[in-house]
């Protein structure tokens, strides 16, 4: 039989000795044969470094922590990637040139990137549609949405579910391992060599050994100690836009084995979420778009920033740490009739009610605090021409924080509100690699057969800061670096 497709028929086959950082224990060791790649994390990153990999006519096996019916990580949520083009495609529109791209790159993060790895990231970017589109992944042609990406981002006809099922379908019949159920507990290395991973697949303790490791096992979004670790017990208010498998285990195994450490662990993306969305997975749907159409209060009824700063493109990703800061970690979003059919709801229906002071009381907000802050900004809004296509010249004066473009009076009844909670989507703290996707040494040099890519990674390109987009781009191109570096390892 196939060792490669008997891995799933696993059987228990004498013991392996755990060396390096992991405590010496006797542990079964599952037989999946003779494995030359391993791949840990069955998202877009590691599915796509495992099928590469395989290309090269490697035996692949994939470790994934989910049952099979939760697999694909985060990655199942996502819609689209962010591409370079050099003009009009049938699934992106105009052109968006290498150096705009890295200028909007350098905004959000303000210049916290490696610009090597970022502009090799945007570079190979071109490549993703093609790449994808070779697993049987479909694009929907341009459109245009709340979110205006037609011209940067290519959607995926079906989402990130559609996407996974794809690749873990080309995986199988490539002859590629997926092992779901099998979470992967420790790293073992000899000095700057992998050796073999401890796991537990389907409740078993077991010990996986392999010639080359690649590590796509996401951030730690889902750990919440770790997250409080982090930042502090306010994290214990945050959910989890994404997959309950994200814990970090890998993250924190490879950096406790001496694996250089990139990024601050407080840096994330984070976006306000519908407060009533679900600890882990809400996904999508539980995002709020009505931020710039109208104010956001904390629980005390008060303003804390401008809500029309930039497009809403650019400064989504910015609300979720914002609403952290507050007292209690909630905020509320407040709009008027106007904005209805201007934004994507959440799938939670908005509180409304016909005056303010009601709206208050039904979201428990102190009613007469309310009044006086839509009162006072209602005052300051000076006229202007709203255009929410535009950074148009709708704004307040005199207030503080100013709300600087969109602001029409809040007068119109109905009046809605929607609570809002900061809603982790990944974290960036992670291994550092080189533009060969191999995972560095505290010591700056490559080490001898590890690999990352995707989230775990991501932190070297993104230092601070989120662009639409980018983190399925990022999982990509590094996915196939990462298994084009494996599926070559050993040779010479
Ligand atoms: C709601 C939502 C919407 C998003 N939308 C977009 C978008 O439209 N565009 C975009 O670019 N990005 C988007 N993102 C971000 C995007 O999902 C990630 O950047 C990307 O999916 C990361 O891919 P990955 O393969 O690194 O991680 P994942 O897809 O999360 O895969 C990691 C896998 O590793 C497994 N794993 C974790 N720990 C272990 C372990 N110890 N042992 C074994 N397996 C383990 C997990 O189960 C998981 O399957 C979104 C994220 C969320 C949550």
């Amino acid at each position: 039989m196939n060792p490669i497709l008997s891995a799933t028929q696993s059987t228990y086959a004498g013991v392996c000795l755990s060396i390096g950082c992991l405590r010496r224990t006797v542990v079964p060791m599952i037989d999946l044969g003779a494995i030359d790649v391993l791949v840990l994390g069955a998202g877009n990153a590691g599915l796509s470094a495992a099928l590469v990999a395989r290309q090269h006519g490697k035996r692949v096996v994939v470790l994934e922590a989910a049952p099979k019916h939760m697999r694909g990580g985060n990655s199942r949520h996502t819609r689209n990637c962010r591409c370079m083009h050099a003009e009009p495609t049938a699934i992106l529109t105009e052109s968006y040139p290498e150096d705009e791209y890295f200028a909007d790159l350098m905004r959000v993060t303000g210049g916290e990137t490696n610009e090597e790895l970022a502009r090799l990231v945007i570079r190979q970017s071109v490549h993703c549609p093609e790449f994808m589109g070779r697993y049987g992944v479909r694009f929907q042609p341009s459109l245009s949405g709340t979110l205006q990406l037609s011209r940067t981002n290519a959607f995926y006809l079906g989402g990130g579910k559609a996407l996974v099922n794809e690749f873990s379908a080309a995986a199988e019949r490539a002859g590629i391992a997926i092992v779901y159920d099998a979470v992967v507990d420790g790293i073992v290395l000899d000095g700057d060599c992998f050796k073999s991973v401890a796991a537990t697949i389907a409740g078993v303790p077991a010990s996986v050994s392999a010639k080359v490791l690649v590590a796509a096992s996401g951030g730690f979004e889902a750990n919440f100690g770790w997250l409080e670790e982090a930042w502090g017990p306010i994290a214990g208010n945050f959910l989890c836009r994404g997959t309950p498998y994200n814990t970090g285990k890998v993250l924190k195994s490879l950096l406790a084995c001496g694996v250089q450490r990139i990024g601050d662990p407080t840096q994330c993306h984070a976006v306000a979420i519908d407060a009533r969305a679900p600890k882990f997975d809400g996904g999508i749907v539980t995002r709020l778009d009505c931020v710039s159409l109208g104010i956001v209060v904390n629980k005390h009824a008060h303003r804390f920033y401008d809500e029309g700063e930039d497009f809403w493109p650019k400064r989504y990703a910015i609300w979720g740490r914002l609403v952290a800061q507050q007292p209690d970690q909630i905020g509320y979003s407040v709009i008027d009739a106007k904005a209805i059919g201007a934004f994507m709801p959440s799938v939670f229906p908005a509180f409304r009610a016909d005056t303010i002071g009601e709206l208050a009381t039904q979201v428990g907000l102190p009613a007469d605090a309310l009044a006086a802050t839509v009162s006072a900004f209602n005052d300051a809004v000076r006229p202007g021409r709203f255009d929410h296509t535009i950074l148009d010249d709708c704004g307040t004066e005199g207030l503080a924080p100013n709300k600087t473009h969109w602001a029409r009076r809040i007068d119109t009844p109905p009046f809605f509100a929607y609570p809002l909670r900061p809603g982790i989507t990944f974290t960036y703290l992670g291994v550092g690699v080189d533009a060969t996707a191999r995972i560095l040494m505290a010591d700056g040099l490559p080490s001898q057969n590890m690999f990352a890519a995707g989230e775990i990674m991501a932190g070297n390109v993104l230092g601070k800061g989120y662009l639409a987009g980018t983190g399925m781009t990022i999982g990509s191109v590094f996915g196939r670096l990462a298994g084009e570096g494996a599926g070559r390892h050993g040779r010479h």
